[in-house]
């Protein structure tokens, strides 16, 4: 049995048809037997794969594709992500602007401040927090 190869130590072309042909190796290794494929790669694959070893170019549809199907729920995307920071940061927001105008009691809210929050102390602040994040004037 051969050893694991070496990243640097790939071989670059095979010979296939009987060895009439020669064309580049797929670089892709096993993870059972640590061993390079050895298959020929793909003319189209721009990391030299095997169509086994992902050597097909994804077109912008595909890729759509499998980041649609890969989506759950949308909880985790970007925006909502986004979303979620600013709705926190509000919601911390107008609990320090009832501390400062004295409204309501209770326990504070625990943990750390969500990204994008800006302490509420003054009135001022309050005047401020109002006009960025509801009124969005500012
Ligand atoms: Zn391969």
């Amino acid at each position: 049995m051969m050893a694991a190869i070496d990243k640097t130590e790939y071989e670059t072309h095979v010979f296939v048809a009987g060895g009439r042909i020669r064309c580049l190796r797929c670089t892709a290794s096993s993870t059972r037997t640590k061993m390079q494929c050895g298959r020929p790669a793909l003319k189209s694959s721009r990391t030299q794969k095997c169509q086994f070893h992902g050597g097909r170019p994804h077109s912008a549809e595909l890729l759509r594709r499998i980041s649609e199907a890969n989506v759950l729920h949308g909880d985790a995307t970007k925006a909502a992500k986004q979303q979620y920071r600013h709705d926190s940061a509000l919601i911390r927001e107008l609990e320090d602007a009832m501390r400062v105008l004295e409204v309501g009691e209770g326990p504070r809210l625990r943990g750390r401040k969500p990204m994008g929050y800006k302490p509420v102390l003054t009135q001022e602040d309050v005047v401020r927090m109002i006009q960025e994040r509801l009124l969005h004037t500012v």
